[in-house]
């Protein structure tokens, strides 16, 4: 089993063992009767999904060894969000983006349940609340600390590669999912905007500007992730 398998695995496990473990009380006061599944995705793909009553939250292989070049590593949101909003006194290596991406994919089911979601805005004022919530009452640190002793356990040193040591593990072209923030080149211009549809062929990026909404339709190989 690769390295990035296994790191993915421990944040399954990690997930379960801490954030599921710890919602369980709110959950119950307010009747939500939900299962959750959490598992290893072999592409990039990491996110959050629901049916009725059946979440799971996937991690995505290809998204550890992204994370671990550090340069690919700043482009993800949740590294953009530990810096913007100092999670983890602003302070992070590769384990801290880690535990981060278990809070921010756990972020988005109590999302779904407060029913927040609004279209194309899934990482609106709502969302940091949770995410907020999730850091200051220490759930946050509780993952980290977790990930960090099965790390240990399984003999896995959780650092960034030297930038270039990744290039070959990590696709240049970008799988984008749904939310994700993302630019491109159009009309010799840098847009940028969140992905709201994947399609087969384009993904469909909403933009919001000064002058409204813009809607554009972007093959996912002329994306930059943001
Ligand atoms: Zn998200």
């Amino acid at each position: 089993m690769s390295f990035e398998q296994r790191v993915a695995q421990l944040l399954v496990e990690v997930t379960e063992q801490v954030l599921w473990r710890e919602i369980q009380p709110w959950l119950r006061d307010r009747g939500h009767r939900i299962q959750l599944h959490c598992r290893v995705g072999s592409g990039r793909a990491t996110h959050h999904r629901q049916q009725g009553a059946r979440h799971s939250i996937t991690y995505g292989r290809k998204m550890v060894a992204s994370k671990r070049c550090p340069l690919q590593a700043e482009l993800w949101t949740t590294a953009r969000e530990i810096r913007a909003r100092g999670y983890f006194r602003g302070q992070w290596g590769l384990a801290e983006l880690l535990a981060h991406t278990c809070c921010h994919e756990f972020a988005h089911l109590v999302q779904s349940l407060n029913g927040w979601y609004g279209r194309g805005s899934i990482h609106n004022a709502g969302f940091y609340q949770i995410l907020d919530r999730i850091h200051r009452s220490g759930s946050a640190q509780r993952v980290l600390e977790a990930l960090l002793r099965a790390a240990q356990d399984a003999q896995l040193e959780l650092g960034f590669l030297p930038p270039g040591a990744a290039a070959r593990d990590t696709a240049p072209v970008p799988a984008p999912v749904r939310g994700q923030r993302v630019r491109f080149q159009y009309r010799g211009k840098l847009v940028s905007g969140v992905v709201t549809r994947i399609h087969r062929q384009t993904v469909r990026v909403e933009n919001h500007g000064i002058a409204g909404v813009g809607y554009f339709r972007v093959p996912p190989a002329q994306l930059q992730l943001d």
